[in-house]
C-alpha cells in the first residue's frame, strides 16, 4: 500500500491530525504525494468539522430566544456575503481591487465563515473552473455523485493541502499565507466573541433572554453549519438544478432559488461563461445581493474597480434566451395544437415574426467573437500560465 500515514500507529496518526488542526500546512507525507492519492475520507483530520455539526445539538441544552435566532439568521447572510463577495469574487477571481490592508481585512472577515483559509478556498475554486465536471474536478456531482460534491470532497485527504504554486498572486502576501495556514484562529476568536457578547447581554440586557452559551450555539454552530451547506449547494446543486443559458463546457446552471440561498451565486452558468465580472446576475431581473453589497462598499472607497460583464456576453445571453423562448413556443404549439383554434392564433404568428426579426437583427450587429465558444477563465488561467515552461530568452 502506497499510503505511509495509514501504516502509522494510531497515536502518531492522531498526533499528526492534531498538529494539522492547528497548522493546516503541516504535511509530513508531502502535499504533492497526498494530492496524487485517490480520494479517501480522513476521519481524524476532519474532526473539527464533525464537531461543528455536533455543536448544533447544544440547542437541546441552551434553548432558543428570538434574539439568538435572529443573530443566527443575520450572521448567515452577513457571512454568505463574505463567502461570495470575498472568498469567491475577490480571492478566487479578483473581480475588484482593494489595498493590501483592505485585502487583509477581507481575509479576516472571510475567516469567520469557517471554510478554511481564503487561499485554500481560491486554490480549489480556480481548480474547479479549470476542470469543471471532468474527472479532475474535486466536486463535480456528475463525476463523484451528489453527496461527495456537496460535503465529501472537503473531507478527503488529498484536498486538505493548499497548492501555493497555483495561486502565486495570493501566496506572495505572508499575512494571507499566515491566516490560511492557521485557519482556526479567526473562527475560535469569532466563537469566543459571540460567547462574550451573549454573556454581556445576559448581564446588561436580561430582557432579551439570551446568554453566552445560547449565542455560541445559535450564532456560531447552527449559523455556520447552515452556511456551509448553503455554500455547498453551489458545488452540488448548481451543476444539477436550473437553466443553462450559455453552452459552457460543463453542466453549470442558473437557479433563482440557489441565488436566494447564496446571495447571487446561483447564477452559476453565467459565472462559468464569464468569471471576471463582479456580478453573477447578468441582467436586472437576476437578483444578485452580493453585487449590490459590493457596489455599496465601492462607494466608501474601500474597494474599487468592479469589473462589468462585456456587452458581447450580454448580447450572447439575450440571444440564447430569445432562441430558447421561440423553441419553447414551438414545442408548446406542437403539444397543444388547440391554441391554433383560439384567439392566440392571430397573436402567435406576429410574435414569432417579431422574434425572428429580433434574432436576425441581433445576429447582424453582434461582433463575431460573441459566438466564440472559448470560455473566459480570468485568473484561473494563472494556474496553467505560472507552471508553463518559459520560452528561452534569445
Ligand atoms: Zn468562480
Ligand atoms: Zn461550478
Amino acid at each position: 500500500m502506497s499510503d505511509q500515514s495509514s501504516t502509522l500507529p494510531p497515536f502518531r496518526r492522531a498526533l499528526t491530525a492534531f498538529t494539522q488542526w492547528v497548522d493546516s500546512d503541516y504535511c509530513p507525507e508531502g502535499a504533492e504525494k497526498l494530492r496524487a492519492e485517490p480520494d479517501r475520507v480522513d476521519w481524524m483530520r476532519v474532526m473539527p468539522f464533525v464537531f461543528l455539526h455536533a455543536g448544533c445539538l447544544g440547542v437541546i441544552w441552551v434553548g432558543a430566544s428570538p434574539f439568538a435566532v435572529w443573530t443566527a439568521v443575520a450572521l448567515y447572510f452577513l457571512r454568505m456575503f463574505a463567502v461570495t463577495g470575498i472568498h469567491h469574487r475577490y480571492f478566487s477571481h479578483k473581480t475588484y481591487s482593494t489595498s493590501r490592508f483592505g485585502q487583509f481585512l477581507l481575509a479576516l472577515f472571510a475567516g469567520t465563515t469557517v471554510q478554511r483559509g481564503s487561499l485554500w478556498w481560491a486554490y480549489h475554486h480556480r481548480h474547479h473552473h479549470l476542470h469543471s465536471d471532468d474527472p479532475e474536478d474535486a466536486h463535480s456531482p456528475h463525476v463523484h455523485g451528489f453527496w461527495w460534491s456537496h460535503i465529501g470532497w472537503i473531507t478527503s485527504r488529498r484536498n486538505f493541502p493548499t497548492d501555493y504554486t497555483k495561486i502565486k498572486d495570493l501566496a506572495k502576501f505572508p499575512e494571507l499565507v499566515w491566516l490560511n495556514r492557521f485557519d482556526l484562529v479567526v473562527p475560535i476568536l469569532f466563537a469566543a466573541a459571540l460567547f462574550g457578547f451573549g454573556a454581556l447581554l445576559e448581564s446588561y440586557a436580561p430582557g432579551l433572554g439570551t446568554n453566552g452559551w445560547q449565542l455560541l450555539v445559535w450564532g456560531f454552530f447552527i449559523s455556520t453549519t447552515v452556511l456551509f451547506h448553503g455554500t455547498g449547494c453551489i458545488n452540488s446543486m448548481a451543476h444539477l438544478m436550473g437553466r443553462r443559458r450559455y453552452q459552457t463546457g460543463d453542466d453549470s446552471r442558473n437557479s433563482a432559488i440557489l441565488a436566494f440561498i447564496t446571495l447571487g451565486e446561483g447564477w452559476h452558468n453565467n459565472h462559468h461563461r464569464y468569471q471576471s465580472s463582479t456580478r453573477n446576475g447578468f441582467y436586472w431581473w437576476e437578483i444578485d445581493p452580493t453585487y449590490y453589497g459590493l457596489k455599496l462598499l465601492a462607494r466608501t472607497g474601500f474597494i474599487w474597480g468592479l469589473k462589468p460583464v462585456p456587452q458581447s456576453v450580454l448580447d450572447e445571453g439575450a440571444r440564447a434566451d430569445h432562441q430558447a423562448s421561440v423553441e419553447a413556443a414551438r414545442q408548446a404549439a406542437l403539444l397543444h395544437p388547440e391554441i391554433s383554434h383560439s384567439s392566440l392564433k392571430r397573436v402567435v404568428p406576429a410574435a414569432a415574426a417579431m422574434a425572428v426579426a429580433t434574432a436576425a437583427a441581433a445576429q447582424a450587429t453582434l461582433p463575431k467573437q460573441a459566438d466564440d465558444p472559448a470560455i473566459h477563465k480570468d485568473v484561473t488561467e494563472l494556474a496553467h500560465e505560472l507552471n508553463a515552461p518559459k520560452p528561452p530568452v534569445i
